[in-house]
């Protein structure tokens, strides 16, 4: 399956979506907060499903891989604008892209920015598209499972700031690296309490994926456009794509966690990942006492551009699998801040993720709370982010 880049093009230069960041306020620091790309979706439609996990198409792959994932390994890699071309940029090491074509021994990459790219196979580590798609429930085989997380934001576009400056950025990064490190090994769950150890109930995940880590440049904190994320998640041929995020500007005062988790239209059953995430993320923030706040309503929800009657945010659009954006508390908020600043708030807030994801993998529930989309025309404006740069290797 060769997916054309022609949508990168279209949406080139898209900033970082993020439901928090639709209502964040438009600063210097979070001027790519926003995501409302007028340009409809064109592209999406025509690629087709065939990397998601709700076919059960096998592919047979023969010769090399025109789909996959590459790392720029340790000392960088050149990127040309085209197949032998010269290089524009030694990219630095530790950072993935999706590739969706090859000529020759070059690969056709999207680039953090969004743009199109060439690299020389020989110059990166390669793994080639998951092809063994499973549906999720009772019998999928976790330890074939391919999971992509993606941290919000990144680089200049902080997302929220608490009122001591805890960037959402380093907290979305620490939640997703939390979930990745459980993932990492099997482990067993107390479905009644909630509590997960060591143990063989749930083995350890096949591929895990972090969209920016801290084995990448300045820590992890570098920039990455909406159609990098969603592509990279298409090309590993995930089964899930799962954006953490935590919120900003409240509207009511709550008694509970006013956790959100968006899930998309355009992909079946990205409302029940959202729905049991909640279930799970609710369950391990509810434990923490803090002067809860929300937006209008709580739980599993959607937003439609009513202009387009897609999915308002872009990660959501583009992504081919099962995906949500989560927000889980409201980083704004003084005490809540002081709940994101502990090791144990964030470990809980990874717990919820992981629970929430191996349920949707492992079983048929359905959970509650699964709102109607919302129309949302919302019209957060467009945003200049001709500024990305690929971080290069020092
Ligand atoms: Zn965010």
């Amino acid at each position: 399956m060769v997916r054309r880049s022609v949508l990168i093009a279209a949406f080139a230069l898209a900033a970082t979506a993020a439901a928090c960041a639709s209502v964040e306020p438009i600063t210097a620091n979070a001027v790519l907060g926003v995501d409302a790309e007028a340009a409809p979706p064109t592209t999406e439609a025509a690629v087709g499903a065939g990397a998601t996990s709700t076919t059960t198409t096998t592919t047979v792959v023969s010769g090399p891989a025109t789909v996959g994932v590459v790392r720029i390994p340790v000392g960088g890699a050149p990127l040309a604008s085209e197949p032998g071309g010269v290089p524009f940029v030694q990219a630095a090491q530790g950072i993935l892209m999706g590739f969706t074509g090859r000529q020759g021994d070059w690969l056709e990459v999207v680039t953090t920015c969004n743009d199109i790219a060439w690299v020389d196979e020989a110059d990166v580590e390669v793994t080639p598209q998951a092809t063994a798609a499973q549906v999720p429930g009772p019998g999928f085989d976790v330890a074939q499972a391919v999971i992509v997380l993606d941290p919000g934001h990144g680089d200049r576009d902080w997302g929220g700031v608490g009122p001591t400056g805890l960037a959402e950025k380093r907290v979305n990064l620490d939640i997703a690296e939390r979930v990745r490190d459980l993932m990492s090994a099997s482990r067993t769950v107390d479905w009644a309490t909630g509590a997960i150890t060591s143990g063989t109930a749930v083995p350890a995940f096949g591929e895990v994926w972090l969209t920016r880590d801290r084995s990448g440049p300045n820590d992890g904190d570098f920039e990455l456009g909406l159609a990098f994320r969603a592509e990279l998640a298409n090309a590993a041929g995930a089964d899930v794509l799962v954006s953490i995020h935590n919120n900003t500007v409240p509207r009511i005062d709550t008694d509970i966690p006013g956790t959100e988790v968006y899930y998309s239209i355009g992909t079946a059953e990205s409302d029940r990942l959202a729905s049991l995430i909640y279930e799970e993320l609710l369950r391990s923030l509810s434990a923490y006492d803090a002067d809860w706040t929300g937006g209008e309503l709580l739980g599993a929800r959607a937003r439609i551009d009513p202009e387009t009657d897609d999915d308002y945010y872009g990660l959501l659009r583009r992504a081919e699998m099962p995906a949500v954006i989560v927000e889980g508390v409201y980083i704004d908020q003084p005490d809540q801040e002081a709940l994101l600043e502990t090791e144990e708030f964030r470990q809980a807030y990874a717990d919820g993720v992981y629970r929430g994801i191996v349920r949707f993998l492992t079983t048929s529930d359905i959970g509650t709370g699964i709102r109607e989309p919302e129309l949302f025309p919302d019209d957060a404006g467009t945003v200049n982010s001709s500024a990305c740069v690929i971080p290069p290797q020092p």
